[in-house]
């Protein structure tokens, strides 16, 4: 089986296993995706989106939240990990959005690349999820997995991750894919040293099944 006819099969097993599969980070706003995103670096999911809520409760605007003062967002996003930096990057960023993109956030790759604190990780994600553009967002669960699978060869720095799988899964699967590794990383293909390679849908295909 070449690498594309894995993944075609992969997606399609996926699919099946996880239908709604969708983004974990709460969010009804582009810019709020934006700010969780940040916030989810080295901290659960679950815990952002009870983070965010008082927040957003304080600075309810990309307008209030790029004039609020950065010890306050520290103050409040502290729970996530690393409140300094985070707090730093998620104030440059809705400056930035104020400044040049009339608080908007950008539908444009490398635009989304210049914002403090958003890496290729976090654009992809805002151009599957807030614009419905093809994406290939390479988190943890994604980099682990795709290893396993075989789907790429040993490779685990998240830019090489993210271009080996362009060539192999079609555009328009990248984003839900992505999410439903995500899925599938928590209940099967974990990251402990055994995975539950028995009762995953995969096992007859999967490259490294029994690591
Ligand atoms: S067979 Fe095992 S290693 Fe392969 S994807 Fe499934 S749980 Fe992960």
């Amino acid at each position: 089986m070449t690498k594309k006819q894995l993944a075609k099969e992969i997606i399609e097993r996926l699919k099946r296993e996880y239908p709604d599969a969708g983004c974990t980070l709460d969010y009804d706003d582009a810019w709020k995706l934006l700010v969780s995103v940040r916030l989810a670096a080295q901290c659960t999911d679950a815990r952002v989106n009870v983070v965010v809520e008082g927040l957003y409760e304080k600075y309810p605007s990309v307008e209030a939240l790029a004039a609020a003062d950065v010890d306050d967002i520290e103050a409040i996003v502290r729970p996530c990990g690393l409140g300094r930096s985070k707090a730093r990057d998620i104030s440059g960023c809705m400056k930035m959005l104020m400044e040049k993109y009339d608080g908007k956030v950008p539908d444009d790759f490398d635009e989304l690349l210049k914002l403090p604190g958003v890496g290729r990780k976090s654009a992809n994600l805002i151009m599957g999820d807030v614009f419905g553009k093809p994406a290939i967002v390479t988190d943890t669960h994604c980099i682990r997995l795709t290893n396993r699978m075989g789907l790429v060869d040993d490779v685990k720095e998240p830019k090489k991750v993210e271009m080996a799988l362009w060539k192999i899964i079609p555009p328009e699967e990248g984003s839900d894919f992505c999410h439903r590794l995500v899925y599938h990383g928590r209940e099967v293909c974990t990251a402990r040293t055994k995975p539950y390679c028995d009762k995953c849908c995969l096992n007859d295909i999967c490259k490294k099944k029994g690591v």
